[in-house]
């Protein structure tokens, strides 16, 4: 469309977005990072996230999660902390006496009716930038109006499914950019929407991705992308930049896992397992 800038982001277009290491970093350096979500019989997707948003390079992780999953998040991931909620199975009311630098929210936190009024409350009071994802979506999509508590440099990272509750359906892909570049300007947010060719969309800007393959069509692949965005904002990097950035490293750490296992065989793990590949990668 007219008034659309679009471009196709690869290693190129990225490499000078990396902010390297300082020599003189410590850990607060890189930022504190909150992953929010998990309920029983899904922490696995928070454990991901916390593990990729490591990897990502943030200074600190603190999972936070319902009760039923300290043992689970402590045993799995020993780097990160893990702050319980009151609910036992569910989240239940958010709070916490940290001061993260960015928060990655929604995954495999479920739409319980005690988790909805945690979200809406929560979002009166936050002002740290958001990556929102999954049940955090689900949960916006039905409460619209919460979705003006999103602060200025936040994330939204949807699948289709996701995007057709936020923006309602759409007739072809035209009008899916149109209305949600639409729905980004409206909430000044930056909207990823995830697939083959997955898409950032902030202001008038596209940006569609190069790296990534149909093994990352898996379990816990976005839990993975979640994660990594969270980590990149604490480290410094704008909502913009990490969004960009973010999906590129992702994509590109499925395309190296890919060596010697095949499209089948990869898992959300294997892409973890290659992001200090694909940061290598890119010199
Ligand atoms: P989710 O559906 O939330 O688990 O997210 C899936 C993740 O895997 C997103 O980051 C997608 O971009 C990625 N993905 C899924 N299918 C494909 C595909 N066919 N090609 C490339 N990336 C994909
Ligand atoms: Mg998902």
């Amino acid at each position: 469309t007219t008034n659309t800038e679009v471009q196709l982001i690869d290693t190129l277009e990225v490499l000078p977005l990396y902010i390297p290491r300082e020599k003189y970093a410590h850990k607060g350096t890189y930022g504190h990072s909150l992953i929010i979500g998990g309920s029983f019989g899904k922490m696995g997707a928070v454990t991901l996230a916390s593990s990729a948003c490591l990897r990502v390079g943030t200074g600190l992780i603190t999972a936070y999660i319902p009760e039923c999953g300290y043992t689970i998040l402590q045993t799995s991931l020993p780097e990160a902390m893990v702050i319980c909620d009151e609910g036992e199975k569910n989240i239940a009311k958010i709070q916490y006496a940290i001061e993260p630098k960015s928060i990655g929210m929604g995954i495999g936190m479920g739409t319980d009716a005690v988790t909805v009024k945690a979200l809406k409350a929560f979002l009166k009071t936050n002002t740290t930038p958001l990556i929102i994802d999954a049940d955090a979506l689900n949960i916006l999509a039905t409460n619209k109006t919460l979705l003006k508590s999103v602060p200025k440099g936040s994330i939204l990272t949807p699948h289709p499914k996701e995007l057709e509750r936020l923006i309602g359906e759409w007739t072809d892909d035209f009008d899916k950019i149109e209305k949600t570049k639409a729905f980004a300007k409206k909430y000044d947010a930056v909207v990823i929407i995830k697939g083959a060719n997955t898409i950032t969309i902030y202001d008038n800007h596209l940006y569609i991705n190069n790296t990534g393959n149909p093994g990352m069509a898996t379990a816990g692949s976005g839990d993975v992308l979640t994660g990594m965005l969270t980590g990149l904002i604490s480290q410094g990097y704008d909502a913009l930049t990490a969004a960009i950035f973010g999906v590129y490293l992702h994509g590109k750490a499925g395309d190296i896992a890919l060596t010697g296992l095949g499209y089948q065989a990869l898992t959300a793990s294997d892409i973890i397992d290659h992001i200090g590949d694909a940061y290598l990668d890119l010199f």
